[in-house]
């Protein structure tokens, strides 16, 4: 019994397997396809001040209107555009829309002082990356570009480090994401002079129980204070969240507790409610 037991259940993961083989040649024939039928966009998150809790920014967000499967999050689709060496692509139509949107906003007069967009591994190893965002109209301090930590440690490559700094001479912020879960040291923080750091929501949630998690926020944020670099917390669920944070001297909040990623649509609606409390 245990044995036909074993072999069922070794079917059954190989018929998985299978159908996920299956499902994933089918997802990047559809991203491929959807790249060119213009189905990707941006979402927006907005991001307060933890003082003042004004608009300071927003950060773009890739979204996939699949023509059959309706709105899909990156979780459905990142990695196998990654594997694809296409996620550069959806990188790009993310800043382009964003800067876009931009001049949408001015035009109605909703102010959105920063725009932040996730820039992944490969698009940060282009050799054209530069021409490519020279040919854009990028006002300096108004794009931010988030970059994983696991980028730093390439920091030694030509072309990395040849990209930041030009990144930067562009006026384009650098920001790390995701902070605390990777292996930056303070060293490689020194060195790349970030304007931001991003604490990842893994650090963030947990403050308000464990002593840990709350010790190494604080932490984070003095260093990031003395080396005068800002502090974005994110996963903000809760306004207990948002309390905490503010008391420990982070300079901004992301999460759920003050917005969701919203459509363009959406977003200048919630904006314009006079719910927010916007730069002027
Ligand atoms: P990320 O850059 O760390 O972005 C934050 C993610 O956390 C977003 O998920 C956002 O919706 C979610 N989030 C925000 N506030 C909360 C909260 O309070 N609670 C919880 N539980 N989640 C919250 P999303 O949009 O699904 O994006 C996931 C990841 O995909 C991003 O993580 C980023 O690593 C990547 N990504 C998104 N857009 C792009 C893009 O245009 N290019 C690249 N290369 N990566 C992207
Ligand atoms: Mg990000
Ligand atoms: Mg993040
Ligand atoms: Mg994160």
């Amino acid at each position: 019994r245990a044995k036909n037991l074993g072999r069922n259940r070794y079917e059954f993961f190989s018929q998985n397997l299978q159908a996920e083989v299956i499902n994933n040649k089918r997802t990047a024939d559809a991203i491929l396809a959807g790249i060119d039928n213009g189905e990707f966009t941006a979402w927006y998150q907005p991001q307060f001040c933890a003082r003042t809790m004004e608009l300071t920014g927003v950060e773009a967000l890739v979204r996939w209107n699949h023509p059959t499967r309706g709105l899909l999050t990156p979780d459905q689709f990142l990695r196998i555009a990654d594997d694809l060496n296409v996620v550069q692509q959806l990188d790009r139509v993310v800043l382009e829309t964003a800067l876009k949107d931009k001049m949408r906003w001015a035009a109605r007069g909703v102010v959105v002082p920063k725009i932040s967009v996730n820039v992944s591994s490969r698009r940060l190893h282009d050799e054209g990356l530069i021409e490519t965002l020279t040919g854009l109209q990028i006002v300096p301090g108004e794009i931010s570009f988030e970059l994983v930590e696991s980028i730093f440690l390439d920091e030694s490559e030509d072309i990395v480090s040849h990209n930041l700094e030009r990144i930067k001479a562009l006026g384009i912020d650098i920001e790390i994401d995701d902070f605390g879960t990777g292996h930056t040291s303070i060293v490689s923080l020194l060195k790349t002079k970030p304007k931001r750091l991003k604490i990842d929501r893994q650090l963030v949630m947990p403050i308000l129980t464990s002593l840990k998690e709350r010790a190494l926020v604080r932490s984070i944020i003095e260093i990031a204070r003395s080396l005068d670099i800002e502090t974005v917390a994110e996963g903000v669920e809760t306004l207990e969240h948002a309390a905490r944070l503010r008391a420990l001297g982070c300079d901004v909040l992301q999460g759920y507790a003050f917005g969701r990623p919203l459509s363009f649509e959406n977003f200048t609606e919630a904006a314009t409610a006079a719910t927010w409390r916007l730069a002027s």
